[in-house]
């Protein structure tokens, strides 16, 4: 008799579990968001040469890095906006690391984002995806698929102009659906955060980051190859590092399929 575990150990081994990399390579060019000049702001990606191999250390090679804990592709814990502060089990050295692995429901809108930047996923929209492929299960991941994430280390991520940043993100009514009728855990996305580039401006503004986090769920952003997971069926492993009272962190995000 075979246990699950040693099932799912053999499965990887054998490639018929394929372990796909979600995560952009952290660098110095990794696009860090630009909030308005009143605003403390995110420091980018940084490393500096500790030794590689010389006088400073002549068998060993290693770096100092710093970075916002909001950078490249990361994790986003509750108590990073005002929502969610108050959750004790909500900061990335608190949350039960049994959350950190879950399903994952991917809604590809890639083709609708080519023809509008700014585009905003609807609740209709998550139930078109339903009636296709079956509702959404508690504790899973809704990852929307945007192509964004080929836009990487080019102007065109940030996609800057006068009015802000213009990306893809979901429409304000989409988070609440997601987080009080389906429960899921958290929702992901390519750009530079899981809200559009242009929600500042909504009616009720960063309505993800309110109502998510506002609700004990998850973000995840910067994410790449999400063409490469089905629309079901993958199980994402998205571990942040263990940061006391951390609002998130750089996340090494894989997605397991079954091939
Ligand atoms: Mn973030």
């Amino acid at each position: 008799m075979t246990t699950i575990l040693q099932q799912f150990a053999q499965a990887i081994t054998q490639g018929n579990v394929e372990v796909i990399d979600l995560s952009h390579t952290l660098q110095a060019r990794t696009s860090v968001i630009n909030l308005p000049p009143q605003y403390g702001q995110t420091a980018p990606f940084r490393l500096e040469e500790i030794s590689n191999f010389d006088q400073r250390g002549p068998n060993w090679y290693w770096n100092n890095f710093s970075c916002g804990e909001h950078t490249g592709t990361h994790f986003d814990a509750p108590v990073h906006w005002i929502t969610g502060k108050d959750y004790p089990d909500g900061a990335t050295d608190t949350i039960s690391v049994q959350k950190f692995i879950a399903p994952a429901c991917v809604i590809d809108v890639s083709d609708r984002v080519k023809e509008n930047e700014d585009f905003l996923l609807t609740v209709a929209d998550v139930e078109a995806w339903e009636a296709k492929h079956g509702r959404i299960p508690a504790g899973a991941w809704v990852l929307m698929r945007t192509g964004w994430s080929t836009r990487a280390l080019t102007d065109g991520f940030l996609n800057e102009r006068e009015d802000g940043g213009h990306s893809p993100g979901p429409h304000a009514d989409v988070p609440e659906f997601l987080a009080m009728e389906r429960d899921v855990i958290g929702f992901g996305t390519e750009p530079v955060g899981t809200d559009a580039g242009q929600a500042y401006a909504f009616a009720k503004p960063f309505p993800c980051h309110h109502t998510m986090h506002g609700n004990n769920k998850f973000g995840l952003s910067s994410l790449a190859n999400l063409d490469r997971l089905p629309p079901t069926g993958a199980v994402l492993i998205t571990p942040p590092l263990k940061i006391k009272r951390g609002s998130g962190s750089p996340c090494r995000v894989l997605a397991l399929v079954e091939r």
